[in-house]
């Protein structure tokens, strides 16, 4: 089976892989359509390790995923052959303690897409558990599918701030997880959302969305706009998702007394953190690590209306140039914020 394979750092193909998981009455064997590129995906071409993890043998890469199901096991009533779905790329040991407390995201032997050791799904076919395979409706299509992974980061975020309806909120970096965090926010009742970022471009994307407001932190004080428009009090919710060191001293300072902090970036070192100014607001902290039980609203936000995830594919590769479609993403052009492959 044609698959994107990582040889070593720098070097993709695509060439034939076997498929190496065998069916079981649980599982669905699904051929996959529409993958994005992630940012996790471009790191691990362009490093060759993200952290603890190392590329040091052949991996297929690839985690936001959909397709259409060629066949179903015998115990798996949701999903039938011709369905269309889209698939959660972490799977938990549904034994372990975490995944019983419903924080599977979380369960230490956790097995993720194009993680190393673990192959991605960039290949015709993949087995998949049911249960973290979802049905699409009709009216949501298969890119937008592989777009409901990195929707369900920002979901997860929303849900972690635990929004009241009208919650002002500020959100600190406008590439696609930001986005993805706006746009949540947005969804779970904020009222209205500052995104800040270097990048005009950036901001231009996410300026195409209600509710949503830019700040290009080069041309503007980003702190004295959203106080100036909070009459001096602040957001409610302030998340992090650019994980750049310069943001950490300075970021709680968005927030208003009492207001909520939820960090989705994930600096690459330890960074310096103002205990103090968090403890005079008494800001409480949410973090974020992936996503549990987010999939069905993700899908029912979109098939909804209420989020538009659409103009967020900037471009789609057919397989063959899906070596085209990573020195693409390599290059992190501003204008660009999905790049999905087309199997
Ligand atoms: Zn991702």
């Amino acid at each position: 089976m044609k698959a994107v394979v990582l040889e070593k750092q720098g070097e993709i193909t695509v060439r034939d892989m076997p498929l190496t998981q065998s069916m079981t009455p649980d599982s669905v064997r699904i051929a996959v359509k529409n993958v994005g590129i992630c940012g996790s995906d471009v790191h691990y071409f362009t490093h060759g390790r993200i952290g603890p993890y190392v590329v040091k043998e052949p991996m297929i890469l690839g985690h936001e995923a959909a397709g259409v199901v060629v066949e179903a096991g015998a115990n798996v009533k949701h999903l039938k052959a011709g369905d269309r779905v889209c698939m959660e790329p972490g799977i938990p040991n549904a034994k372990s303690r975490a995944a019983k407390l419903g924080l599977y995201n979380l369960d230490p032997d956790v097995s993720f897409w194009a993680t190393p050791p673990v192959h991605g799904c960039l290949i015709e076919e993949v087995v998949h558990p049911a249960e973290y395979t979802f049905l699409l409706p009709e009216n949501v299509s298969l890119a937008e599918g592989a777009m409901i992974e990195p929707l369900a980061i920002g979901l997860q975020a929303a849900k972690k701030a635990r929004i009241v309806p009208g919650d002002t909120a500020v959100v600190i970096g406008a590439g696609t997880i930001g986005i993805m965090c706006a746009l949540s926010l947005m969804a779970g009742g904020c009222s209205r959302v500052f995104i800040t970022d270097a990048k005009q471009e950036k901001l231009d994307i996410a300026a195409g969305y209600p509710g949503l407001t830019p700040v290009n932190i080069t041309r503007a004080d980003p702190l004295k706009t959203v106080r100036e428009a909070t009459l001096g009090w602040g957001a409610e919710v302030v998340v992090e998702a650019t994980g750049a060191a310069p943001v950490y001293p300075g970021f709680v300072e968005y927030s208003c007394p009492g207001g909520k902090v939820v960090l989705v970036g994930i600096p690459i070192d330890p960074v310096p953190f103002d205990i103090a100014a968090i403890q005079a607001k008494e800001l409480d902290i949410a973090s974020v690590f992936r996503y549990a039980n987010i999939y069905p609203r993700a899908i029912d936000l979109v098939a909804s209306g209420k989020i538009d995830v659409k103009k967020l594919i900037s471009k789609t590769y057919p397989l063959a140039k899906a070596v085209e479609a990573f020195n693409e993403a390599a290059k992190l052009e501003p204008h660009i914020v999905k790049i999905q492959i087309e199997l």
